[in-house]
This record gives C-alpha cells, structure tokens and sequence, in this order.
C-alpha cells in the first residue's frame, strides 16, 4: 500500500511538471526572458556589434539573443559575445 501511495505521489509530480511545460507554449507569462522563436528585435546597426566593422562579403552571422537581432561579422565574434552579452548588448541602447 505503501509503494502505492509512491507511485502516485511520482505520478501527480510529473503531471505537475508536464501542466508548466504546457503553460510555457501558452500565453499568461512573461516571455522578455526568453524567446519562442516568435519576431524579434531588427538589429539597429550596419557593422559587427564586436568589432564594429563592417561584415565581410555582406554575410553577417545573425541570430537572436533574447529576442534580438543580433549581426556579428564573423563567427569568431560570436565567442566574444557570448564572453560579455551584456557589454555588447548596451551598445545596441546607448542613445546616438
Ligand atoms: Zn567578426
């Protein structure tokens, strides 16, 4: 009767964790924080946002970090960015 109780105690936990998987897909909570691949923030600016430069060939490495843009010359610069976002990340909101 014991492992019983268990079983359903394990069973009411995981239906719990399957119920907040589910209300993530749906709306009702802040999404800021992440993405669900839903339209981002255009990236404001024509250069590498870790060297400035200009991108080579007119291909830049482009993909989103919560929720925007982001345009970077090369994938080495990625690693950068990744080092300190949030220095890169305020020169995308310091005023012009
Ligand atoms: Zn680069």
């Amino acid at each position: 009767m014991k492992t019983f109780t268990k079983i359903l105690a394990l069973a009411v936990l995981a239906g719990a964790t399957s119920i907040l998987f589910v209300g993530c897909a749906s709306d009702g909570h802040d999404h800021s924080g992440h993405s669900h691949g839903a339209a981002a923030k255009p990236y404001p600016l024509n250069t590498c946002l870790v060297t400035g430069e200009a991108f080579e060939h007119g291909k830049p490495y482009t993909f989103i970090h919560d929720g925007q843009e982001i345009k970077l010359c090369c994938k080495d610069c990625l690693a950068d960015f990744n080092k300190e976002p949030a220095k890169y990340l305020s020169k995308l909101n310091a005023p012009k």
